[in-house]
């Protein structure tokens, strides 16, 4: 296809406005998906997206669409919703020209709509604002088509009316997408140069890479260099999807497909990463994307020690696919073998363990969610934590913590109780805008570590659901931290080692020691648990003896009876952890662990 035929475009939008329905109705209108192989959320491949809706991997499809007499080439890239997966959004914007803004008429904009159309205005795209689920009662068109007009400077009668469920109006963007987006422009004669967007690894063909060819002509046939690498391969198959994949002569300028090199690892097809021709290689790389960097650290444990070896190969597996993974083997004295592991987010962090679970049968252990601390010593040596076991003892000059800029929406009626939770969060107020007149924008400077276990949780409680969360992070700060540790009978359990505020390290102490001694059960001496900063002892709880003495339940009785119960009992304890000479139920360590 000629580039003046062509129309790269994505669609950003908060989650649940209806991205991905608006995305089946586009597929079904234009013809590429038959009626009866609909199903709903087409692009949603993984069980997982579509059992949570949401969408992690982006996907790229291309539909034909025909305005005035010429046949246009429409790709719309698919782009996940969730904070976590910014930096995808970031990626499949810097593949087009023009994006859908999708608002969702009845709720208005959120945190994420805003945070997604900062990075659009700052790629310089062309943004079409689009209101959906106009079909639904409590529709408000009119007042949001004011909102957005006033946030992107148009006029609200700009403002397309559409809904996903019905089709209505979805044809009406397909029009305006041919007239506004700008046709891709580049150079058919110069060197191949094509970003990589991304790269899934399949079981049948290996890595599929993504890319949109900026200058030059990519063939079948052919040798590729990747331009960061400089490693060369032979292009197995070109081909574009539509949605499902079609092998094609080449892929010009402006063009959006997928390349398969026989490569077994996404690494070797880094996202970010420029593709040339071998023959006829080009100068200078595109600019790429920044790196996904992990921001959450959790240990991860089979809850039978057995297991380790098939938790291995999971991990193995996940990684294949996704590059924000990183992992390392981890051993526990209260938990045993695993991996300590590191995520984009929260919600990565849920979902790779979900995986885990559901597709590779394993029952897991997750230890509290940690973000990377960065340590300067006495001697004036610097490192890196990740773990509080491993948080350096006495001699530190300064530590510091990620901050996230974070933007929260909320109606005004909760303007209250949401500072409040930002304030006992130890966030710095930044701004406070009015939208309207019922709704605000404020934005927080947080500790990321405030934000990553349960703050959504209680914003969501706070604002009857009302009220959205964006973050971003953005640099360090110094604090007065503190790793407060957990000791049963004078024996640190490393599992329960936190890095908290120093203000926070009474509360939390006194919270874990009353959980403990509620879930551990008595044993034949009287257990003490203490919670402690450094030598310090700052909560301490007892567990009283128990003479626990199941045979003489049996006194004088028959001998069978009493071999089957020392058999039963020894069955118990494969399940306990031995922390000293306590012993501790595995149930207990995994409530201990769980959030409420
Ligand atoms: P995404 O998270 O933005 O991809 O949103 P989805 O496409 O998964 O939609 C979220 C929910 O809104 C689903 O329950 C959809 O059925 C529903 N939905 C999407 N579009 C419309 C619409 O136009 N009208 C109505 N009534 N519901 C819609
Ligand atoms: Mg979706």
């Amino acid at each position: 296809t000629p580039a003046e035929l062509i129309r790269n475009f994505c669609i950003i939008a908060h989650i649940d406005h209806g991205k991905s329905t608006l995305a089946d109705r586009m597929l079904q209108i234009t013809g590429v998906v038959e009626q009866r192989a609909m199903r709903a959320q087409y692009l949603d491949r993984m069980d997982i997206e579509r059992e949570r809706g949401i969408t992690i991997k982006s996907q790229a499809v291309r539909m034909p669409w025909e305005v005035g007499g010429a046949g246009y080439a429409l790709n719309m890239i698919d782009t996940p919703g969730h904070v976590d997966f910014t930096y995808e959004v970031s990626r499949s914007l810097a593949a087009c020209e023009g994006t859908l803004l999708l608002v969702d008429a009845a709720q208005g904009i959120e945190a994420q709509t805003l945070a997604n159309l900062y990075l659009a205005l700052e790629n310089d795209m062309t943004i079409i604002p689009v209101l959906n689920k106009i079909d639904l009662p409590a529709a408000q068109p009119e007042k949001y088509a004011e909102e957005l007009a006033n946030l992107i400077g148009c006029e609200p009668s700009d403002c397309l009316r559409v809904s996903g469920k019905t089709g209505q109006g979805v044809e009406d963007v397909l029009d305006k997408i041919v007239a506004e987006v700008p046709a891709p422009v580049g150079d058919p004669n110069a060197p191949a140069r094509a970003m990589i967007f991304d790269s899934v690894y399949d079981t049948y063909r290996g890595v599929v890479t993504y890319v949109r060819v900026v200058d030059g002509q990519l063939s079948p046939r052919e040798k590729i260099v990747m331009m960061s690498t400089r490693a060369t391969h032979e292009l197995l198959e070109i081909g574009v999807s539509s949605p499902e994949p079609e092998p094609s002569k080449g892929l010009g300028v402006g063009e959006v497909g997928y390349l398969i090199t026989g490569v077994k690892d996404v690494r070797q097809s880094k996202v970010g990463d420029t593709v040339t021709n071998a023959a006829k290689p080009a100068e200078v790389a595109l600019e790429g994307y920044r790196e996904a960097k992990p921001m959450v650290f959790s240990g991860i444990f089979p809850i039978d020690g057995s297991d380790y070896p098939i938790l291995r190969d999971a991990l193995d597996k996940l990684k294949l696919n996704d590059a924000a993974l990183v992992y390392e083997p981890e051993n526990s004295a209260a938990l045993g073998f695993g991996y300590r592991c590191g995520f984009l987010g929260l919600l990565h962090l849920e979902i790779i363990r979900e995986r885990l679970e559901r597709e590779f049968d394993l029952d897991l252990i997750a230890t509290a969610p940690s973000v990377i601390y960065e340590v300067t010593l006495d001697d004036g040596k610097e490192v890196e934590v990740t773990n509080p076991s491993e948080y350096p003892v006495g001699k530190i000059a300064e530590v510091r913590e990620p901050m996230v800029r974070t933007t929260v929406l909320t109606p005004s009626e909760f303007v209250g109780p949401v500072m409040e939770l930002c304030q006992q969060r130890r966030g710095t107020m930044l701004a406070m805008d009015y939208l309207s007149e019922d709704r605000v924008e404020l934005r927080y400077m947080i500790p990321m570590a405030e934000i990553v276990f349960d703050f959504f949780d209680i914003l969501k409680s706070k604002t009857r659901g009302y009220a959205s969360l964006d973050y971003d992070v953005d640099g360090e700060q110094a604090a007065d931290l503190v790793k407060v540790d957990i000791l049963l009978q004078g024996e640190q359990v490393d599992a329960f080692s936190a890095i908290v505020h120093r203000d926070k390290a009474y509360s939390y102490g006194v919270m874990m020691a009353g959980k403990l001694r509620e879930l551990i059960p008595r044993q034949q001496f009287e257990v003490p648990i203490q919670a402690a900063i450094g030598a310090r002892i700052i909560a301490r709880e007892t567990i009283r003896a128990i003479r626990k003495d199941v045979l003489s339940k049996c006194y004088g009785g028959d001998i069978s009876r009493k071999r089957k119960l020392l058999e039963k009992q020894k069955e118990g304890k494969k399940r306990m952890k031995m922390v000293g000479r306590v012993e501790v139920p595995q149930e207990a360590f995994i409530a201990a662990l769980s959030s409420d």
